[in-house]
């Protein structure tokens, strides 16, 4: 018998993630040789990378849907349901205005993008990327007029909708349920082991990821935007290891630290995929068998945080707002800074947890306030390190409410969540 434990799987991929990055590096440097950016970094990298993804992707709709519809019967009280779902809501609303506040103030006491040089910079193509939905367009698509459609397209919100309401009504034929809920449950425990599985090509898909990112940008792009990379960066952190941490204390009384450690690997994830989307199977699997989170609330609340919770974004789109402002030498004001505000929350509401989204949701709150819808183009180039990082924050605001209201529900097991090995991957 092996004496030596076995590496965990976070360390595998937090080792594979260096990797990556390093290797990447490595390739940016010699991309210009054709053969290898057609056959490594866009060949055999981009083949790795992508599958991963779609193994990611593969995992969330049938996921979502078995472990809502057991969570719904489970919690089996619908007050209970409707006051999880409104707190939930309230904490991810009043989270992401938060975030994006202190990462304006922050922004204007530094003052990224003043005396930038524009001349270097291609803004062609960039006017008519505005999106139209209006708020209320949004709010009524929220009703899957087509429920078969809504699972077609993994839409998040419209499949919450939808499955919430068939649980319900499966609670409502009582005895008559029990076959039905006894094959979702069988369903669900079915798709937790297909996450196991796909759990095992986490290291290689992580490396593939880093190694890609990295040999596609490069570090020159960052130099002349170094007052807007790390007044970003800056905030993120602020918010990740200050407010989230803070907040966490406040509403859980437990610790923080241990909250940290055991959201790392989804933050690996987030951070290697730059969506929140396919990162739900791990953050569900993490706030549920790591922290306790009983199966009913954080199948509802981890769904709904990857859809309309994103604090990173929102932190991204406050700073790139005071650095546009400043590289144009327009001046916002009190009421323009309130309005993106504002924008803000609602644009990360509508934010779609997938990469790069969050800076075509831009778009809306600079016209909203005014300023030149070009200014995007002078982030572009540095946007997926800052979308890596802004997901990263993103998931973990999500898994934070999540476990500050089944805390406030009594739907929170305090012993899981303190034992340092519970639900750690096996695989
Ligand atoms: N990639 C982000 C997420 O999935 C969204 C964005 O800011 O583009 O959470």
């Amino acid at each position: 018998k092996p004496s030596r434990k076995r590496m965990s799987l976070t360390t595998q991929i937090t080792i594979a993630l260096v990797a990556g990055a390093v290797v990447g590096s490595l390739l940016n440097t010699v991309a210009d040789i054709g053969w290898v950016t057609d056959h490594v970094i866009e060949g055999i990298l981009s083949l790795v990378a992508d599958g991963f993804v779609r193994l990611l992707q593969m995992l969330v709709v049938p996921l979502v849907v078995f472990s809502l519809i057991t969570g719904v019967a489970g919690i089996g009280d619908i007050k209970l349901l409707g006051r999880v779902g409104g707190k939930a809501f309230a904490l991810y609303v009043g989270t992401t205005a938060l975030a994006i506040t202190t990462a304006i103030l922050l922004a204007l006491l530094i003052g990224p993008g003043r005396g930038f040089d524009m001349s270097g910079v291609d803004t062609s193509g960039m006017e008519g990327a505005a999106t139209d939905e209006t708020f209320w367009q949004t709010l009524a698509s929220i009703i899957p007029g087509n429920p078969i459609a809504a699972f077609a397209e993994g839409d998040m919100l419209q499949i919450i909708f939808y499955v919430i309401i068939v649980g319900i009504a499966a609670l409502m034929l009582g005895e008559r349920s029990e076959g039905f809920l006894r094959a979702c449950e069988y369903m669900n425990e079915l798709m937790m082991k297909v996450v196991t599985i796909v759990m095992m090509f986490a290291p290689i898909g992580v490396f593939a990821l880093l190694a890609r990112a990295f040999a596609r940008e490069g570090y020159d792009l960052f130099v002349p935007l170094a007052s807007y990379v790390v007044t970003l960066v800056g905030a993120l952190f602020f918010h990740l290891f200050v407010t989230i941490l803070v907040l966490f204390w406040l509403f859980t009384r437990l610790s923080p630290m241990m909250f940290l450690r055991k959201m790392r690997a989804v933050q690996l994830f987030a951070f290697s995929t730059a969506s929140s989307n396919a990162t739900i199977p791990v953050t569900m699997r993490a706030v549920n068998q790591r922290m306790g989170v009983d199966r009913g609330v954080a199948s509802f609340t981890v769904p709904f945080g990857a859809t309309i919770n994103m604090d990173g974004t929102a932190i991204m789109q406050g700073v790139a707002t005071v650095f546009i402002a400043n590289v144009y030498g327009i001046d916002l004001g009190l009421g323009g800074y309130l309005t993106v505000i504002g924008m803000a929350v609602l644009a990360s509401i509508g934010t779609a947890g997938v990469p790069g989204v969050g800076l075509i949701m831009l778009t809306m709150v600079l016209n909203q306030v005014g300023l030149p819808v070009e200014g995007i183009a002078i982030i572009i180039g540095v946007d997926r390190l800052m979308d890596m990082i802004r997901t990263a924050v993103n998931v973990t605001g999500d898994a934070m409410v999540s476990t500050a209201v089944a805390k406030s529900e009594g739907e929170m097991d305090v012993e899981v969540f303190n034992d340092p090995a519970a639900g750690e991957f096996d695989v």
